[in-house]
Parts: C-alpha cells; structure tokens; sequence
C-alpha cells in the first residue's frame, strides 16, 4: 500500500512539474505506463504528440512497434515491464530534448528507478543512453552492448521511431538485431530469478 501511494505522490508532484521550460507546451506530463512491480524498466527520450494527447509513453506508432518487439521476445509490454522516458513533457516539435532540459528532469526519473528497483533496465535510444548513463555515441555501436548502472545491466537498443524508417526484418538489420537484444533481456532476466 506504502508502495502505491508512493507512485501516486510521484505521478502527482510530476504532474505540476515546472521545472524546465518543456512545462509550458506540453498538454500533460507523461510519467509511465505498464508494471510498477515488473523486473525490467524501458527508458526512452520523450513523449510524442500522441503520447502527450493519451498521458502515456509509448503508445503511438512507436510505441505499438515496442510492444511487437517485445512480445516477440516473449515479454508483455505492460506485464513484464515499466516504461517511462528521459523527459516526462514533450519537446515542441518532437524535437530531441537538450542536455539542461534532461538534466532537469533525471529527479524524477532517478526517483522512478528507486521506487520501481528494477533489475533490469532498457535503454531505448541514444538519447536515453545519454539521460542514464550520460554516453554519446553511435546508438548502432552501442546497441547490444550491456552497460552497468547502479548495478543494474542495462541494454541499449535502437529506438523503435528509427525502426519504422528501417522496416527490413531480414538477418542483421536493425530490426532483427533488436530482437536479438530483447532476447538477450528476456534471458538475462530469466538467468536472474
Ligand atoms: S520535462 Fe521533466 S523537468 Fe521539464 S517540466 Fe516536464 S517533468 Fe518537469
């Protein structure tokens, strides 16, 4: 219960956040969206407009190609797993958002991890490489690489909005190799229990 009502308080202080100036165009802040009791956390960049509109992460065409992802990997996107983003207000423009503007909102994202203590994080995107462990580089480097964060293992893929441009499923392409890395969670998490 002490559980539920701490996310509740989040989600409440979040909604009238002002700390950055991503506060004055958006429609509502977007904090998360699946199980704040699953094992495995998904961090992306921003909301986008339906994101925005819905009060949700990952639920435009984004979000449904993740959920594909991740059911292929055998992972229910709202059972297995909590999604939330590196900036909780979408940028103007779904612009990416800037160093100061992520840096404004890791509290609320730190205070998501302490909350949820998931084991396994997801870094969806070069932009929420950067937000958590504050790595720049070539995401297509990056990717399928685990990475460490407060003992967590934390794998980067690419970010699904990146995949709808690269629609090829065949062997080695982006798509497939992001199956590759989401299997490789599932059974990280599997390995973990
Ligand atoms: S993006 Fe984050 S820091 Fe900026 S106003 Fe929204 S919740 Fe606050």
């Amino acid at each position: 219960m002490a559980f539920q009502a701490a996310l509740a308080a989040l989600a409440h202080e979040c909604s009238t956040c002002q700390r950055c100036p991503l506060a004055q165009g958006r429609q509502q802040v977007v904090v998360s969206r699946g199980n704040p009791l699953a094992r495995l956390m998904l961090i992306g960049e921003a909301p986008g407009a339906q994101e925005d509109e819905l009060g949700q992460p990952f639920v435009g065409r984004s979000g449904q190609l993740l959920d594909q992802l991740l059911a292929a990997a055998g992972l229910d996107s709202n059972q297995d797993a909590y999604i939330c983003n590196g900036v909780k207000c979408r940028p103007p423009g779904n612009r990416k958002p800037t160093a100061l503007e992520l840096a404004a909102c890791r509290p609320w994202l730190q205070h998501q991890i302490a909350l949820v203590q998931p084991q396994v994080l997801v870094l969806v995107g070069a932009t929420a490489l950067q937000a958590v462990l504050g790595l720049k580089g070539p995401i297509s480097q990056l990717r399928g690489q685990w990475q460490f964060f407060e003992g967590r293992a934390c794998m980067p893929i690419f970010h699904p909005a990146y995949l709808l441009r690269n629609g090829s499923s065949q062997p080695g392409r982006p798509r497939d190799l992001t199956r590759a890395d989401l299997v490789a969670v599932r059974e990280h998490l599997l390995a973990l229990r």
